[in-house]
Formats: C-alpha cells, structure tokens, sequence
C-alpha cells in the first residue's frame, strides 16, 4: 500500500506543481539541424518536410492535418540496439520491442558546459564521471546519464550546431572509457557521441558500447541546464514504429520545483 500511497503523492506533486514537467525536446520541423555524414557516406537523413493535407478548406473543411517526411535519427530522438551493428541481434533491441518499463529512469545529469564552452571537442572521460560521482553521489544500474553541454543554445543556427570544418563537426562528447565505465555500472543510457568520435577506438565508442550492451542513445536533447544533477526523473519514449532503429520523442524530464 505505501507504494501506491507514493503514487497518489506523485499525482498530486504534478497537479500542485510541486513536481515540473521540463521539456528537453527541441522543436521538430525544416530547420531541426541533422547530421552530416562524412562525405564517403553516401546516406544522409533527409530534411525533415511538414506537408498539410488540408487546413479547414476544400479539401477538408472542418480540420487541419500534416503529413510528415522525417528520419528516424532526427532532432531530439532515441537510439535503438539495433541502431548499430554491435546491437543487431537482441530481440527486444528495437521502438517496438523494447520493454516500455526501460523508457522512464531518474537521470544523472553531468554539467559539462564549461568545458564545452572552452573546448567543443571536449570529451567526458571515466576520470570526470568518477570525481562528478564523489561530488553528487553515485550513479546506478539502470539510470540515465545525460552529459550537459548547452549546446542547444546553437539549436537556431545549423551551421554553428553541427560546428563542422573539413575535418569533420566539432561537437562535445564522451571518451570510449568513459562509456565502458558507464557500461560496467550497467545503466540505462547516455546523450550521443563526439563530433569527432568516428576516429576513436572503437568508432562512435557510445553508439558501439551502448547498443553492445543492449543500452539506449539519446540525441539532442535541450534545456539540460533546469535539471539538477540527481532527483529528477527522465521519461524518454520513441515512436512505436515497427523495426525502428530509432525515433524523435518528446523528452519529458519530472524535476522538484
Ligand atoms: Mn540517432
């Protein structure tokens, strides 16, 4: 009975506001930057396209509805196991197989602004997860572990988000020992690798490590600075599409007011 008792505080935390409901999801639409693959790559994701079938006209005189043309793999989204080829073969590695319980976990939030700030190839190693974690306390199995960067403050401009010259983009990120660290501790997921990460060791060490370990990836999110570093709650559901390696969600972040 105490845990539905919790559950009844937790509704009315939501309906008195004593709980907020932060939006870490960036607008989806034409102008939602994507990114480039290296130019030996030949497949990019295509713009994202908003098409109406109608507005209240002839076509449909009561309503208005869209169409939409976008990648799985587009503005705020969720990475499958199956994403990669390192996480091909589990069976509940895709949207609609995953276990729904796996999409709502406390998050960690790790503040690497500054560092970002002073540096965009910045990398997060195992090293700054362990002195974050003696100063916030410890992160555990089946958490979420985000990696603020304020980057969206970039979200209006593509050219300074993906922050690319001709070596390739230039975006903060984690080392490979920083994922394995987070592998070992077993937890949920992790925000997406460096602008530079195709030349690790391996290659995109979060995408590789992550869905390896039939693990999570979580890309572009915002609004990371209203979150506190422990005691929020980060729900982070992908389209149900069937075989999908991935999807935008609406990145909901539960946090005490
Ligand atoms: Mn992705």
């Amino acid at each position: 009975m105490k845990d539905i008792a919790s559950l009844e505080d937790l509704g009315q935390a939501l309906l008195t506001g004593r709980i907020r409901v932060v939006d870490c999801t960036a607008t989806l639409g034409p102008r939602t930057p994507l990114l480039k693959l290296p130019p030996e790559i030949a497949d990019d994701t295509p713009p994202i396209e908003i098409h109406p079938i109608s507005k209240y006209g002839d076509r449909g005189p009561f309503w208005a509805w869209n169409w939409l043309k976008v990648g799985e793999h587009s503005g705020t989204h969720f990475d499958a196991p199956h994403h990669w080829i390192t996480g091909k073969d589990y069976p509940d590695g895709s949207t609609d197989t995953i276990a729904p319980q796996n999409f709502v976990a406390p998050a960690n939030v790790i503040d690497c602004s500054a560092q970002a700030a002073a540096d965009p190839d910045f990398l997060l190693t195992a090293e700054g997860v362990k002195a974050w974690e003696a100063e916030h306390g410890e992160i555990g199995e089946g958490e979420w572990v985000l990696m603020r960067t304020d980057w969206c403050k970039r979200n209006g401009d593509a050219a300074l988000y993906l922050n690319a010259d001709e070596t390739g983009p230039h975006t903060p990120g984690p080392s490979a020992d920083c994922i394995q660290y987070l592998m070992d501790k077993k937890v949920l997921g992790w925000g997406t690798d460096a602008g530079i990460a195709g030349g690790m060791t391996p290659p995109y060490p979060a995408h590789n490590l992550l869905h390896a370990n039939n693990r999570y990836g979580l890309a572009s999110l915002v609004n990371l600075s209203e979150l506190p570093p422990k005691g929020a709650i980060l729900i982070a559901a992908p389209l149900k599409i069937e075989n999908g390696t991935g999807s935008p969600i609406r990145a909901l972040v539960l946090v005490p007011a």
